[in-house]
């Protein structure tokens, strides 16, 4: 460690700066204590790697943190805002943001944590800290399908926009809301779409304003659907397809696995803390305070639901600092 990072300690430092980890810091910082944020990405990104013209299924004042009003002429705001909203909440509360730093390894005890980065060079770095807040959200690493073909360029798990697949043969595989909104949005821009889904149906949780147009579409032959059925290979050319009646074979040029992301449970082992194998895999923590097994080491966001990542979003996981805050001040952490 350099003279400088032993001489500098924050009170907490948050790992993730998407809309969680910046309610934690925020709420820390008006509690009187020093914060630093590190972000793998750039600040909120996982919302900056959503589709490019996503609306959220929220209405703005529930995406709101540190009290700063979200005004949208819209009723739902879309990714855009969301992002212009969450960088005036960042200026505003002169957040000390690293971006494009990557946690790697922690060491230490509860009031003197050494926190292990790399930066986009992959540089290492180090900070002290006298907490942790970690907020990494889900949405880096996806569920594989884990079938011959995956690999491929041509297969993804992120969906961007559609015009790069006007006009060519694309499988959609999955059945909520990303699934959905993808298959609709490349249906509306010329692609040629085929929907493969294991369950019977569309999943009910997806929004009520989208099911329907799926449905119709579907129903109307406009987008193909394959229900009960699962993709078995993917080659260059085409796609086979287990269904009810068979196996299909499918030209194809492009497929997008919707099928969903998770937690890195790995990073959060690494740190000490345990996982309720029978509880979906929750990280173990005090409900009350977020403090997990390791003293001084929180959780806050998605990550606290272990696997069940439809359970804490921006909506419930923004009230999450507040609560750290409070415990920080209750052990009076700061000099
Ligand atoms: C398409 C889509 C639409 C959605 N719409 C809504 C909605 O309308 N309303 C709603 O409430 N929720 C919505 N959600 C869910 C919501 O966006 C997530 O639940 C929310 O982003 C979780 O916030 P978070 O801060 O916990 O995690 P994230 O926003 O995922 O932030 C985690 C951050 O941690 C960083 N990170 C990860 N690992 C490391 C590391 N080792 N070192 C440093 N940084 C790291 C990541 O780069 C990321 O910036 C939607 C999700 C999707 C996919």
């Amino acid at each position: 460690m350099s003279d400088d990072a032993a001489a500098n300690i924050v009170d907490l430092l948050v790992v993730g700066a998407g809309p969680t980890g910046l309610a934690c810091a925020i709420e820390a910082q008006r509690a009187g204590f020093s914060t630093l944020l590190v972000d793998k990405g750039c600040l909120c990104n996982s919302l900056f790697h959503y589709p490019a013209h996503m609306t959220f299924f929220t209405t703005p004042e529930l995406l709101e943190i540190g009290n700063m009003p979200f005004s949208s002429p819209n009723q739902k705001p879309n990714r855009n805002e969301a992002l212009e909203y969450y960088r005036k909440v960042a200026e505003h509360y002169r957040l000390d943001i690293h971006q494009y730093e990557t946690v790697e390894k922690v060491e230490g005890s509860d009031g003197n944590f050494i926190v292990h980065t790399t930066d986009r060079f992959a540089r290492p770095l180090t900070h002290r800290a006298r907490k942790l807040a970690i907020s990494t959200g889900y949405y880096d690493l996806p569920n594989y399908l884990d079938i011959p073909g995956e690999e491929l360029h041509k297969v993804r798990h992120y969906y961007h926009e559609p015009h790069p697949f006007y006009g060519l043969d694309v499988v959609v595989i999955g059945g909520k809301n990303s699934a959905a909104i993808a298959a609709l949005d490349l249906w509306r821009h010329g692609a040629r779409v085929t929907l493969v889904h294991r369950g019977p149906a569309m999943h009910h949780h997806v929004k009520y304003w989208i099911l329907p147009d799926i449905n119709n579409r579907v129903k109307n032959g406009e987008i193909k659907a394959y229900f009960n059925s699962t993709v078995s290979n993917i080659s260059e050319d085409d796609v086979t397809l287990q269904t009810p009646e068979g196996p299909v074979t499918l030209p194809n040029h492009f497929v997008f696995a919707l099928t969903g992301y998770h937690p890195d449970f790995e990073f959060i082992e690494r740190l000490g803390v345990k996982l309720d194998e029978g509880n979906d895999r929750c990280p173990v923590c005090d409900p009350a305070t977020l403090e997990s097994n390791v003293p001084g080491i929180y959780l806050a966001g998605v990550i606290v639901a272990g696997e069940r990542t439809n359970e804490i979003f921006i909506e419930n996981g923004r009230f999450h600092g507040q609560l750290i805050a409070e415990d920080l001040r209750a052990k009076r952490v700061a000099v």
